[in-house]
């Protein structure tokens, strides 16, 4: 009697929780390509619908409402990245701290974390990943709707397992739960290499010299995961460029030399916060290292 087969492994999945349009691409741009290209199925969420942008850059949206505009310029950089799927999470944009906008009822930031993590639960139930990634617990840069995003991410992974839960869909347990970080060793020399070149630093003109003088990023010994994105920086490129309102063509995140680019852009750095790093020593250098799932890496 021949041995019976084993049921198909479910495909690699990645998924990615992002607070606005936009966020897609500057935090997780490189590994959503990368992983698009190793056969992996990735996922975005984007919680809510940048309701609270300015059109920074200026440009001429022909009469059409900037949250609609957004919508397109997101669908753009999400083609640009090989996404395989889209949800929105259908909160508002909370605005940056501080503003009246933080209260509006419909706000992500004021959202029950319970309740959008039940929404949160149910599409990772739907999609099945098996690495999540989310903004850290300091919001990444303090913004109130990227702090939420964590807290809604941590409940959402626990709820999806968890087959008590008020959830549609079969229990679902996560392997690997991520926050995208920038090591502040990095940022600091991003940083001077940024003021040498006489354009301007998001840390503004301020002479940093010691990595403590940050007021972001994570420690350089708590980065687990450091991943190279570099054959796909000029995918990264055009997904930010798709968000042209959000990110114009002053931005040094389009506008800085090649060389600093590459420096910035070319590995991207996480934190593994459930799971098990895969790795004996060192930096994983993949979100999958360790996982039944090897993904093949083609550069
Ligand atoms: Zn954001």
């Amino acid at each position: 009697m021949p041995p019976p087969t084993a049921p198909a492994a479910p495909q690699a999945t990645l998924l990615c929780v992002h607070p606005h349009p936009d966020d897609e691409s500057i935090a997780c741009g490189g590994v959503l390509a990368r992983a698009a290209d190793q056969g992996v199925r990735t996922v975005v969420v984007t919680c809510t619908g940048g309701e609270e942008g300015d059109n920074l850059a200026g440009i001429d949206l022909g009469g059409e409402d900037l949250v609609a505009h957004r919508r397109r310029e997101l669908a753009a950089a999400l083609t640009a990245l090989s996404v395989t799927a889209h949800h929105w999470l259908g909160y508002r944009d909370s605005g940056m701290a501080g503003l009246d906008s933080n209260q509006h009822p419909d706000s992500f930031h004021t959202a029950k974390v319970e309740e959008a993590a039940a929404r949160l639960a149910a599409i990772i139930r739907a999609e099945r990943p098996q690495v999540v990634v989310s903004d850290d617990a300091q919001g990444t840069y303090g913004h109130p709707d990227h702090i939420q995003a964590h807290r809604v991410t941590v409940r959402a992974v626990a709820l999806a397992a968890d087959d008590a839960a008020p959830v549609p869909g079969a229990p679902w347990q996560v392997a690997k739960r991520y926050v995208h970080t920038l090591g502040r060793s990095r940022l600091l020399a991003v940083h001077r290499a940024l003021i040498e070149a006489g354009l301007a630093s998001p840390f503004g003109a301020a002479e940093l010299t010691r990595v403590e003088d940050l007021p972001l990023g994570a420690d350089d010994d708590a980065v687990t995961t450091e991943v190279d994105v570099a054959p796909w920086l000029a995918v990264k490129r055009a997904a930010l460029a798709a968000h042209a309102s959000q990110i114009g063509p002053d931005s040094f995140f389009l506008n800085s030399p090649e060389a600093l680019t590459e420096q910035m852009f070319a590995s991207e750095e996480f934190v593994l916060e459930e799971g098990s790093v895969g790795v004996a020593r060192g930096r994983e250098p993949d979100l999958f290292s360790g996982l039944d799932h090897p993904t093949q890496v083609r550069q």
